[in-house]
């Protein structure tokens, strides 16, 4: 089964899909992780995507959809796609690589989170470099400071995650990717929303709920 996380920066997409994959083994596929790796290693997708990730801004459709278009090419399987669409033509896009694979999308989870708790969400965030593992400084502390409990990776701030930055990804999300929300309602019914907030477990009780897992 392929499954869509979608929803505002912050809402949780990463750590419910670490939870997912722990337990269901999807492969994960997060395009943030995918363009900051490329960022970090300058592959030309990486040059081209830095000044959007950086302002806080959309990485352009026709980057996007090739960039998922060889990841499908690559990986065969369940996919967890966490951030990917986030355009209404990145979700036409895929519709139609998926139905041409003959596995239709039947389900798009949206995690609801409101404004204000995503904001001390993202501030409060801290990613391993090593190995991705999300923290967070006061909702989800690592045992040693900035030490990742998974790897021993540094923990690292993304510049993406400073207070003006979120403003203005929190202002693309609401122009670019809710409307996905009524998209996902008017084709096939297939918009799933989930209560984001309280303890990770509890999303995630209520995820495996809606997807009858
Ligand atoms: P997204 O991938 O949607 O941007 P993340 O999974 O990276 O969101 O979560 C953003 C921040 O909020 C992280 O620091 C994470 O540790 C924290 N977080 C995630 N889920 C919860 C939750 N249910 N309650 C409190 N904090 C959470
Ligand atoms: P978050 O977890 O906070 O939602 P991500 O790690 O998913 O953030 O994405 C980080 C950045 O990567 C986005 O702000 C955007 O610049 C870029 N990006 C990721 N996925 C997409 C996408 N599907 N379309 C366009 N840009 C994307
Ligand atoms: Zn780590």
């Amino acid at each position: 089964m392929n499954l869509v996380l979608f929803g505002p920066p912050g809402a949780g997409k990463g750590t419910q899909s670490q939870l997912l994959v722990e337990k269901y083994k999807m492969i994960h596929v997060s395009t943030g992780e995918l363009l900051r790796a490329a960022i970090k290693n300058k592959t030309p997708l990486g040059l081209e995507a830095k000044k959007f990730v950086d302002a806080g801004n959309l990485v352009p459709d026709s980057l996007m959809i090739g960039l998922i278009k060889e990841v499908m090419e690559k990986k065969k399987g369940g996919l967890l796609l966490d951030g990917f669409p986030r355009t209404t033509a990145q979700a036409e896009a895929l519709d139609e690589l998926l139905t041409k694979e003959g596995t239709p999308l039947k389900k798009a989870v949206f995690l609801e989170v409101p404004k204000e708790l995503l904001k001390s969400r993202l501030t409060g965030r801290r990613i391993c470099t090593k190995c991705g593992t999300t923290f967070h400084v006061e909702l989800h502390p690592p045992t040693l400071n900035r030490i990742c409990d998974n790897c021993g990776g540094e923990l690292e701030h993304r510049a993406d995650d400073q207070p003006e930055v979120i403003e203005n990804r929190l202002e693309v999300y609401e122009k670019n990717t809710a409307p996905l929300k009524e998209y996902y309602r008017e084709t096939n019914n297939r918009f799933v929303p989930v209560d984001g907030v309280g303890d990770p477990q509890d999303v995630f009780s209520r995820l495996k709920k809606v997807l009858e897992i």
